[in-house]
């Protein structure tokens, strides 16, 4: 039997938003949400680190093509995502609220969506400035998007 290793690779993107759940009173967002409730908008700088798990193809020793791996993590959420408000920009949070959990269920669909091989695609790994962390692997149900798969808004 062939080997299995994992193959990551790391992006960082600064993005802003702010939390709000309908769902709420003001006073619960609040004790949710702390400071990024404050409707005044603020940002966050994440670092994604992309984890595909898989046999070492024997003749070329690797899991998949790292460089592909990272241009794709690259084009699909770092640039996409890089410098943008999540609430209004990003179709996906019009109707959730763009909390790290949200965001890393987020980009774990658009990889999958994207990868040439998706079964490739073990955990997705969401850092906020090295003190927060979500780790999600497909786990549970789907969290239904707005409108198209797209990552780009419609108002671009
Ligand atoms: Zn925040």
């Amino acid at each position: 039997m062939a080997p299995i290793a994992t193959l990551s690779c790391k992006e960082s993107f600064t993005i802003s938003h702010y939390l709000n759940s309908p769902h709420l009173s003001n006073t619960a967002n609040k004790k949710v949400y702390g400071e990024c409730a404050n409707p005044a908008v603020h940002s966050h700088q994440y670092t994604i680190e992309v984890i595909t798990r898989g046999t070492v193809d024997t003749s070329i020793g690797t899991v998949m093509s790292l460089s592909d791996l990272k241009s794709l993590l690259r084009t699909t959420v770092a640039n996409q995502l890089n410098r943008k408000n999540l609430d209004y920009d990003i179709n996906f949070f019009r109707t959730v609220p763009s909390t790290i959990e949200n965001l890393a269920i987020f980009i774990w669909q658009a990889m999958k969506q994207e990868m040439s091989e998706p079964e490739l695609l073990y955990e997705v790994k969401l850092t906020d400035n090295e003190e927060n962390c979500v780790i999600y692997n497909g786990s549970g149900g789907h969290v239904q998007r707005n409108g198209q798969m797209n990552l780009t808004s419609d108002t671009d």
